[in-house]
């Protein structure tokens, strides 16, 4: 049903071949006890995945983003989530573009081989939410270190991590013209810091997310872990968000691509009224759609991976590729359940799951309403509304 032998189908295969080995049942279980799938992301380190954007001087496999998108896409596809760690793909462009030769020696070898895991991103806040300039959290520089007090919320995999990327407050806001300047990233070393000031609490959600509160209590950070120069994170931070947009974008196709096939199997053998349901056009035309807007999408995602991977401008096309994958995938879950009846609520068919996983790229990383925002006034020219 869809085509195997686009680009990357090699890679692509050999996913598909690595996430047979973890079936509805392995998730279904982890789903059950709110357990994180330490098994799965293992086996992801271990055959380099996780490793795919970091360059082969650090020991990574040094792809291009298109190619890590196709991977997290056929994860995705496969049933299996790769919200487990996609994190440690996106985040490492803070360390690769903004940090030290000194920091890469130190840390990429550790992160490509697996030993360091580098899957938390503590950015949003509490009382912040969206307006990432409103964080409170700040760094205050003490000798040759920092010290970090304040509270991240949301901040998934914390508890599966051991490196931190952590954008913190070093100018008060009314000491900077610009209320997105004075803040700063660091890389923060929460094996340490655990001992010392940083509780992590673990949040329950709709779907298994392994998401956490984490409270910083006085937790010193070496000032050699600030990624760059002081006060300029919140570029660097955004320097980063293309590919997120575009490697989220890529599993939002994934997931419209499980539900699509899904449906479509379902349809042709469930049996009703004598016939298949798929015979109904009331059953065949909502499959037909999400193909059709997924397909759409689809195109739009691989539009941003290459003008990324080409190093030109692609804000509209990442955040366009984000918002219109992330709704196809919601549309597919929808119709998928609605194609299965009652079905679609039975745990072992894994759609009720993938219905909740999915629901998470309405919001997280950034919300449609944002995305439509930047397009209206970046793209528009219409006039800024906050
Ligand atoms: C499961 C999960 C995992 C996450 N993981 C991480 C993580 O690892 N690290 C991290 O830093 N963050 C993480 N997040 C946070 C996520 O990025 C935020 O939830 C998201 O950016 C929205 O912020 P908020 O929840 O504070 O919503 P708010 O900012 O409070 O917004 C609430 C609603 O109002 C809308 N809204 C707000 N302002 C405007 C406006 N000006 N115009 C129109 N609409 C507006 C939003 O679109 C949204 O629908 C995660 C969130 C979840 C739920």
């Amino acid at each position: 049903m869809f085509d195997p032998s686009g680009p990357y189908a090699d890679i692509r295969q050999e996913v598909a071949k690595l996430c047979r080995q973890f079936p509805g049942d392995y998730w279904q279980a982890l789903d059950r006890e709110a357990a994180y799938p330490t098994t799965f992301v293992n086996a992801l380190t271990e055959a380099g995945y996780l490793a795919a954007l970091i360059p082969e001087e650090y020991g990574g496999a040094g792809l291009p983003l298109p190619a890590a998108a196709a991977s997290m896409e056929e994860i995705q596809l496969q049933g299996c989530n790769g919200a487990a760690c996609h994190a440690q793909m996106y985040i490492m462009g803070a360390l690769l573009r903004h940090g030290s030769t000194g920091q890469k020696a130190r840390y990429l070898p550790g992160i490509a081989s697996g030993e360091a895991r580098l899957q938390a991103f503590g950015v949003t806040e509490p009382t912040s939410g969206t307006d990432t300039s409103a964080l409170r959290t700040v760094a205050r520089r003490d000798g040759d270190r920092y010290i970090v007090s304040g509270q991240k919320i949301w901040t998934s995999r914390a508890e599966h991590s051991d490196l931190m990327l952590l954008l913190a407050r070093t100018t008060p806001k009314d000491k900077v013209t610009k209320k997105t300047d004075g803040l700063s990233v660091f890389l923060l070393d929460m094996r340490a810091a655990k001992q010392d000031g940083l509780t992590i609490k673990p949040i329950r959600t709709m779907m298994n997310h392994s998401t956490t509160e984490v409270f910083f209590d006085d937790v010193p950070v070496p000032a050699e872990n600030l990624i760059g120069e002081e006060g300029k994170g919140f570029r660097y931070i955004l320097s980063g968000m293309n590919a997120e947009r575009v490697l989220i974008a890529a599993e939002c196709i994934g997931d419209a691509k499980w539900f699509i096939r899904k449906a479509a199997d379902y349809a042709k053998e469930r049996t009703v009224f004598d016939r298949p349901i798929g015979q109904n056009q009331g059953i065949q035309f909502p499959i037909a759609k999400s193909y059709a807007s997924m397909r759409a999408a689809e195109l739009m995602v691989h539009k941003a991976a290459a003008l990324f991977e080409a190093g030109e401008l692609c804000g509209e096309e990442a955040n366009m590729a984000k918002m219109l994958a992330a709704d196809a995938a919601w549309e597919a879950a929808n119709m998928c359940v609605q194609t299965h009846g009652g079905f679609g609520f039975a745990e072992e068919y894994d759609i009720e799951r993938k219905f909740r996983e999915t629901k998470l790229y309405q919001v997280a990383p950034i919300s449609t309403n944002l995305i439509l925002s930047y397009i209206a006034e970046h793209v528009l020219d219409l006039p800024r509304s906050y």
